[in-house]
């Protein structure tokens, strides 16, 4: 009945970017300084989680290089499928009474698919639907009694909590085991949200900060990791905002060119023509409202990038993260749209993302859209 998910690729090479944060972690392995408790704090999708992964591989490997885990020992091996025995993983579920160790598959399936997922993905994956997470009372006393176990294979126990945000404030109950712990055991806390955490935890553990990705290397991720081409990495990762799970959620949607509508849009609007406008509209709203919300993300990204551009001037703005044909537009726009319209047109968009949010309806909302774009390019 159990089935084991594929072996996750979560050795250091394999986790996107944070080259810092990777080298103080080896450092402290190579050092054999490794703190007993450790929090990794960052940015939802930045890979807080895939680099404790790739840590707790380091730690336990068997034939460790300078770098990296072996990635073939005996113990390599185990961690990779997340089932070695002295790997244990704490995480946010739902219900009373409820430990992390009956979603354990669920929880192997889940890091093979996504490791860069988020809480609500997860507690989906375990069918929350509505219900809050979190790290209970039970799962407390099971963690104290999993690391007071004798080592079975490795030099270190180790403890692997996602989230201590949800732990409330349950989170007292593993104060002692912070301040005195047994022997060789270490416990990796991942965390997004300082300011959910006790500072009681928070005090009792070193932190090591996870920065949001760079635009380059989310498009590295998405290239390397995903076989996705060259161009649509690159304008997928500037519209993810260093977040790789966003990155993969954008490029889960069918391929629109939003680009391509954007000016389409824009010139219907300058023009005015009614009819267009209506049928521009009419077209649009059968995208559906994922691909809408992309959409004005996209044209977000493209008036804070044409800003820039337009005030640095064509020859200068080489560092303007536009593609070569979203760069043809925006400098055909120079002459339509001014500084004093960007503002307008930036609000304009923020109105209707907040309005497809809300279910307003999409037809009506967007035609409202054209006839005050008209106005401000018409202005
Ligand atoms: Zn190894």
């Amino acid at each position: 009945m159990v089935e084991i998910a594929n072996s996750i690729l979560l050795k250091f090479q394999n986790v996107i970017g944070q080259e810092s944060a990777k080298s103080l972690l080896r450092k402290m392995v190579e050092n054999n300084r490794i703190p007993h408790a450790l929090m990794l704090l960052g940015m939802p999708g930045s890979g807080g989680l895939s680099l404790a992964i790739a840590l707790a591989q380091y730690v336990l490997c068997e034939n460790q290089t300078e770098k990296d885990a072996c990635g073939t020992c005996r113990s390599c091996v185990k961690a990779s499928k997340l089932i070695h025995p002295d790997l244990h993983f704490s995480f946010p579920t739902v219900g009373t009474n409820v430990t992390s160790d009956r979603f354990l598959e669920n929880w192997r399936q889940a890091m093979a698919e996504n490791p860069y997922l988020d809480v609500n993905q997860w507690l989906q994956k375990i069918g929350a639907e509505n219900k809050q997470g979190n790290i209970n009372k039970e799962e407390c006393t099971q963690i104290i009694k999993k690391l007071s176990l004798k080592i079975f294979e490795g030099k270190y126990k180790i403890m692997l909590m996602w989230l201590p945000e949800f732990l409330g404030k349950e989170g007292n109950r593993l104060l002692k085991l912070i301040e005195e712990p047994p022997g060789n055991t270490l416990l990796i806390l991942v965390a997004e949200n300082q300011e959910l955490i006790l500072n009681t935890i928070l005090s009792r553990c070193q932190l090591v900060k996870v920065p949001a990705l760079q635009d380059e290397e989310v498009e590295q991720g998405l290239i390397v990791l995903k076989n996705i081409p060259l161009e649509k990495a690159r304008s997928t990762a500037q519209l993810a905002g260093g977040n790789f799970n966003e990155a993969l959620k954008i490029a889960a949607q069918p391929e629109s060119d939003n680009s391509a509508i954007f000016l389409e849009w824009m010139r219907k609007c300058y023009i005015g023509n009614g009819i267009e406008m209506v049928d521009w509209v009419e077209r649009f709203a059968g995208l559906g409202r994922e691909n809408q919300k992309q959409f004005l993300q996209y044209g977000l990204h493209f008036m804070q990038e044409y800003t820039t551009l337009k005030m640095a001037g064509a020859e200068n703005g080489l560092d303007v993260r536009l593609l070569p044909k979203e760069r043809v537009t925006a400098q055909n726009l120079t002459k339509v749209i001014g500084f004093d319209q960007i503002g307008h047109i930036v609000n304009l968009f923020d109105d209707c993302a907040f309005g497809i949010e809300r279910n307003a309806n999409q037809k009506i909302l967007f035609l409202d859209a054209s006839i005050k774009l008209n106005k401000i390019l018409r202005n």
